[in-house]
């Protein structure tokens, strides 16, 4: 089976408007994402401008300040502590990569963790590593390795014990969805560039999360019959100049119980994590 990111996607903004017209009447407004664009890095500008279509069709409001290039780490700084006091914004998203002037450690840092959309700060790294359960209303969690575990349970994928390998081991993706998988008592392996005989370890595995950023990476010999391959990579195939993943999916899909496809996998959903993110933002610094 092939996963359907755009319906589900679509299904999940259309909760989300549900739910923040009854926080309208509540509280006389909606949770605002607030987004701070230094530079004009191509992938930057059009994901922002993809943040700003889908907080609309969520029913979320979204700010975004744009920055030059050439501003000051200072200059950045200041932005994030008026977002961070702004009783208006309920959750920040720095867009990466900065500037390579600007410390991205110091940016991400200065972020309020109450209003830390992408689980990036020190205080929700800490507690995705202390809680024993994948409950969003106590931290924030990186984007797009909350997705992987919607796309998982969407379909239906019975974690518990089953043996889960996550190939890569990033801060943002392949470290947190590890911890999350622990959480649903999967056995997890991560691997990474170091790791020898790779594609014995994936032959074993019930569930892959590939993270790497290498096209079409995973072929057929790694992946075992009826296996769920969750594929994160945005690359560009160098044979077609094509948006591809680090998974082969035409080589893999026919033996895979569930495959998810790029583009309309992992990517559709991580946009709705983040609205979804800014939603529990809200909700926490409202209720504690
Ligand atoms: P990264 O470069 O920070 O990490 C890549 C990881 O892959 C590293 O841990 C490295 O050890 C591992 N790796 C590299 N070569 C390997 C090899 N030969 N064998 C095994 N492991 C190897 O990347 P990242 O930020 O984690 O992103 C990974 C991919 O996911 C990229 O293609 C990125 O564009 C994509 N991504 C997608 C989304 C989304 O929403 N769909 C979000 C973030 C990142």
């Amino acid at each position: 089976m092939i996963f359907d990111g755009k319906t589900v996607a679509a299904k999940i903004l259309q909760t989300l408007e549900e739910e923040n017209a009854a926080l309208r009447e509540t509280y006389g407004r909606v949770p605002c994402l607030g987004v701070v664009l230094v530079g004009e890095d191509y992938g930057s500008v059009r994901y922002v401008a993809s943040c700003e279509r889908n907080a609309k069709r969520a029913g979320l409001d979204c700010k975004v300040v744009r920055l030059p290039e050439n501003s000051r780490e200072e200059e950045v700084l200041s932005v994030i502590r008026s977002l961070n006091e702004d009783k208006d914004v309920d959750g920040i998203l720095v867009q990466m990569p900065l500037p390579k002037h600007i410390s991205q450690e110091r940016i991400v840092q200065t972020i309020r963790p109450e209003k830390d959309v992408d689980g990036v700060t020190d205080a929700n790294v800490s507690q995705l590593w202390k809680q024993r359960r994948n409950d969003y209303s106590l931290f924030c969690v990186s984007c797009t390795p909350r997705s992987v575990m919607r796309i998982l349970k969407e379909a239906d994928i019975d974690l518990d014990g089953k043996n889960a390998v996550v190939i890569g081991r990033s801060n943002i993706v392949g470290m947190p969805v590890s911890k999350l998988l622990m959480n649903e008592n999967a056995t997890v392996t991560v691997c990474h560039s170091h790791t020898k005989e790779l594609p014995a370890i994936l032959r074993k595995a019930d569930i892959i999360v590939a993270a790497i950023g290498k096209p079409k990476f995973v072929g057929a010999d790694m992946v075992r019959e009826g296996a769920v391959v969750v594929d994160v990579g945005i690359n560009t195939d160098p044979a077609t100049g094509k948006m591809c993943g680090d998974v082969d999916t035409d080589a893999v899909a026919d033996r895979c119980r569930l495959i998810t496809p790029v583009p309309g996998g992992v990517g559709q959903l991580t946009i709705c994590s983040l609205m979804e993110n800014t939603m529990d933002c809200f909700k926490r610094l409202r209720h504690g």
